[in-house]
């Protein structure tokens, strides 16, 4: 099936007992068994296992285009979960420029069970084989990065991975499986923050991993249900929602943030726009080779970072927006802008974060769904 085929209707099927169109919300914890040891399609207790989040799992899968899906509580329970397959002496690979809560996670928790982790620019193939050492066990990447969407080559990464007998996990949270599928370019495993596009509506906090390894998905069951970091099945309704627009919002976040990201490169006043689709993006080849929508035209999705200078100016663009909303988070339908210096990336050292490129001037936006012209307006308005 295609793409918004599977959006709509991968992982459920009408109501068995009404036929209601619209799977239904098993708000349960538990299930009567037809006998002792005998539960109905191994429902025996919601954490374990519910039709809701059953259906939720297939159809990212199934978007993904990946065989087994398990949701999480959030993007940072998916990271959580990554640990099962590591132990005390394992060592990781983790780009440099990953979302803060993984540093956080990583370095402040599991650091202290003799977990060692290397943080590297993954955007070179060549930084990946010169880290590599015997206990490496897992390497965990977002491609493009937060904020300066940098890109990293997954299959020429997935390669290096499978010679080296290591877990190659990508984190696909900014392209959405409508730009991306990493599983396509040999990563092992994908992981969301769904609490973002799939979603898209700035309305829950969810996470999920993907795979088409049978192996790994046991292991990542196996931490569902002993960790138990699980979504509620209100949540996963709210999710199975919002995938049957995910073609839409995508082409309508990818089209607004092509029309405005090339309107902000033409201004005089900016320094420097960064989005995979301009063709001034240094890897601008690479996203068109790797970001491919289902019909195999390249995609760029919704996110922009921009340098206007100073941290002054950034902050009166920021105060003054008004069809933008000044928050953190992205991927939903409304456009959010914000300063990752101030904002997401605080904790950042400063001179790393400058290194990195997050200047006091970086501005980010998610580029909502809005009519592009209100957008640039609004835009045109605050900076003037
Ligand atoms: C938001 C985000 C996370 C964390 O997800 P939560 O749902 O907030 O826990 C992880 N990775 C990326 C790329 C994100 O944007």
């Amino acid at each position: 099936m295609g793409f918004s085929t599977d959006a709509i209707h991968a992982g459920q099927k009408p109501d068995p007992t009404t036929g209601a169109v619209t799977l239904p919300i098993y708000q349960t914890s538990t299930y009567v068994q037809e006998s002792l040891g005998n539960p109905i399609d191994g429902h025996d207790y919601a954490r374990v296992k519910n039709p809701t989040r059953t259906a939720i799992e297939a159809n990212i899968a199934a978007l993904e285009q990946g065989e087994y899906g398990t949701a999480f509580s959030s993007g940072m329970g998916t990271v959580s979960a990554l640990t099962v397959f590591l132990k005390a002496g394992d060592h990781v690979i983790v780009g440099k420029n990953t979302y803060g809560g993984v540093y956080r996670y990583f370095e402040l928790m599991i650091r202290d069970f003799n977990v060692d982790f290397s943080w590297i620019d993954t955007s070179d193939v060549e930084n990946i084989k010169s880290e590599i050492r015997e206990n490496t066990k897992m390497l965990y990447i977002e491609s493009p990065t937060n904020p300066m969407l940098t890109l990293t080559d997954i299959q020429a990464v997935s390669e290096i991975c499978k010679e080296n007998d290591i877990i190659f996990v990508v984190d696909n949270t900014f392209m959405s499986p409508y730009f991306q599928r990493p599983l396509t370019l040999g990563a092992d495993i994908v992981s969301h923050s769904s609490t973002k596009y799939l979603a898209g509506h700035s309305d829950m906090i969810g996470g999920i991993l993907i795979t088409n390894d049978e192996k790994l998905d046991e292991r990542l069951k196996f931490a569902q249900k002993t960790a138990g970091a699980i979504p509620s099945p209100f949540e996963c309704w709210l999710l199975l929602r919002s995938t049957k627009t995910l073609s839409l919002r995508m082409r309508q976040h990818d089209s607004n943030a092509r029309a405005i990201a090339k309107w902000l490169e033409e201004r005089p006043d900016i320094e420097k726009v960064n989005y995979p689709g301009l063709e001034s993006h240094p890897q601008h080849e690479l996203a068109k080779r790797q970001q491919l929508d289902p019909n195999g035209n390249p995609g760029y999705s919704g996110m922009i970072s921009l340098d206007v200078g100073s941290f002054e100016k950034a902050k009166k663009i920021l105060n003054s927006v008004t069809v933008f909303s000044l928050a953190e988070s992205l991927g939903g339908v409304e456009s959010l802008i914000g300063n990752p210096a101030i904002q997401t990336h605080a904790s950042v050292p400063k001179e790393e974060r400058e290194k990195l490129g997050i200047t006091e001037g970086l501005i980010r936006l998610s580029v909502g769904i809005e009519d592009v012209e209100d957008l640039i307006a609004d835009l045109d308005r605050a900076m003037s």
